[in-house]
């Protein structure tokens, strides 16, 4: 079997993959079980960025890292990759910051990725290469001579064609991904979109899983990512950790119902409707009054970027308005935390919480929404409202689906999920675990790769267009 290189913005944990979650724990186990090399960006910014590898052996795995400079750090990662590419890809234009000093700098960084991993690679190497940090990886490291087979991942949504097309680089950005052998998305609807590009706008065709343009063909495949289940399962249930988290927010609920959020501080979550959605349960129902609690987890993320502190600033006003307006002495309806959660402690709460409420505008799948069913004790088990626009509501049709925008909308559906009886629950849930089970991290992972050495050889092939 051929060596595994993977790719990625960062790299890592191995040590404590669990704590980190799902993706790392899979890739470490593929790495580990056909010897592998994770290579990426090593997390430290130096002044003179750096153009070799720091190479070091972890157990059965090698670790490859690389630092950046203040200037690629702010073009590549917070400008390009997180000022444009990460709000165009969720449909907010009004926020992409169209920039072409970030677009050069994205391609040098991409192009001192390649040149940086050319020297450590192997002939027969397989190359998985991760993310929208990572789009040019590929085409850069084809044109220094790499044949080897390589695949690349998008974990965040493909946009519709009018959206991609305000980026004035969407031509070179997509000719890149050809050079690719195989293409994954984590939905239909992302595939979809990508073939409506590439036959309208580029002149290019599709036939089957295959797509041809720009003299090249590509191999194309939703491969809808997903958790470690029966882990994660069984941390909400068994872990001390995860088990003192329940106890304790059990104990301060008392008769109250938990809705619970749990997101990065990001503007793609559809933070402030879902608080105003809650509002509005308040206004509607009197009876939600006093017998729910909303705990709103919001983990600061990105925090250089100004987008982000504005999100701030607008939340703590809305969790004010809504404390302001409808709590009492002894009921604060909504507790909103500002820092993240370790994650075997997040198992213990989504456990203590009847509701999970998951409502982006757009997200490329979700996994909170996963986690979220993993964790709840199948005897009794809580309900998940879940936005329409999460690639995870493809999976999960008995989720109650709801529409994030029409606040209204999910104000009755927390409404129809507090009276949710206990069968229809338990129906629910073992429908959603059992796809959950079936279509894990480890079943993703596996999907991918092999589909990965089913092509030929990029060297071999005889391009058709
Ligand atoms: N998470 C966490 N602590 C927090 C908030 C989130 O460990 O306080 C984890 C969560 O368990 C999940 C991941 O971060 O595994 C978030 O993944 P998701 O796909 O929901 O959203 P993303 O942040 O990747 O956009």
């Amino acid at each position: 079997m051929s060596r595994l290189v993977v790719v990625s913005n960062r790299v890592g944990p191995v040590k404590d993959a669990a704590r980190a979650g799902g993706l790392a724990v899979a890739l470490v186990e593929a790495l580990k079980s056909r010897g592998g090399l994770w290579y990426g960006w090593s997390g430290k910014i130096e002044a003179r960025g750096g153009d070799t590898a720091k190479v070091e052996d972890v157990g059965q795995l090698t670790l490859a890292t690389v630092d950046l400079s203040p200037e690629e750090h702010e073009e590549y990662y917070n400008g390009f990759a997180n000022r444009c590419l990460w709000p165009l890809f969720h449909y907010r234009t009004d926020l992409t910051a169209f920039d072409r000093r970030y677009y050069e700098g994205y391609r040098r960084v991409n192009a001192k990725f390649a040149r940086v991993l050319l020297p450590l690679l192997r002939p027969d190497d397989t190359i998985w290469v991760h993310d929208y940090h990572l789009l040019a990886f590929g085409d850069e490291l084809r044109q220094m001579g790499a044949s080897q087979r390589m695949g690349f991942f998008l974990h965040i949504p493909f946009p519709a064609r009018e959206v991609l097309t305000t980026e004035p680089h969407h031509d070179t950005m997509v000719r890149g991904l050809f050079a690719y052998d195989v293409l994954g998305f984590q939905t239909e609807q992302d595939c979809e979109r990508f073939r409506d590009y590439v036959v309208r706008e580029a002149g290019g065709r599709a036939d089957g899983d295959k797509v041809y343009c720009f003299g090249r063909s590509v191999r194309l495949r939703a491969f809808p990512i997903g958790i470690d289940a029966e882990g994660f399962s069984r941390i909400a249930a068994t872990d001390k950790d995860a088990r003192r988290q329940f106890e304790k927010a059990k104990a301060g609920l008392g008769d109250r119902m938990q809705i619970l959020g749990v997101d990065r501080l990001d503007y793609t979550k559809g933070i402030p409707e879902r608080i105003r959605a809650y509002e509005r349960l308040l206004e509607d129902y009197p009876d939600a009054r006093r017998a729910v609690s909303f705990l709103q987890i919001a983990a600061t993320s990105r925090g250089d970027v100004q987008e982000y502190q504005a999100m701030r600033e607008e939340l703590d006003g809305l969790a004010g308005h809504v404390n302001g307006t409808y709590g009492e002495f002894d009921w604060t309806p909504l507790r909103y935390l500002n820092r993240p959660v370790a994650r075997r402690a997040l198992a213990g709460l989504y456990r203590a919480s009847k509701i999970g409420l998951v409502t982006p505008l757009r997200d490329g799948m979700n996994l909170v929404a996963k986690e979220y069913v993993a964790a709840q004790d199948s005897e009794d088990p809580g309900v998940l409202v879940l936005s329409r626009f999460a690639g995870a509501a493809q999976q999960m049709p008995e989720a109650l689906i709801v529409n994030p925008y029409d606040i209204k909308g999910v104000a009755d559906a927390l409404q129809i999920a507090r009276y949710m009886r206990l069968d229809e629950r338990r129906e629910r849930h073992k429908a959603l675990m059992a796809r959950l089970v079936r279509e894990d991290v480890a079943h993703w992972r596996d999907d991918f790769l092999d589909m990965l050495a089913a092509v030929p050889r990029h060297a071999d092939v005889a391009v058709a267009s």
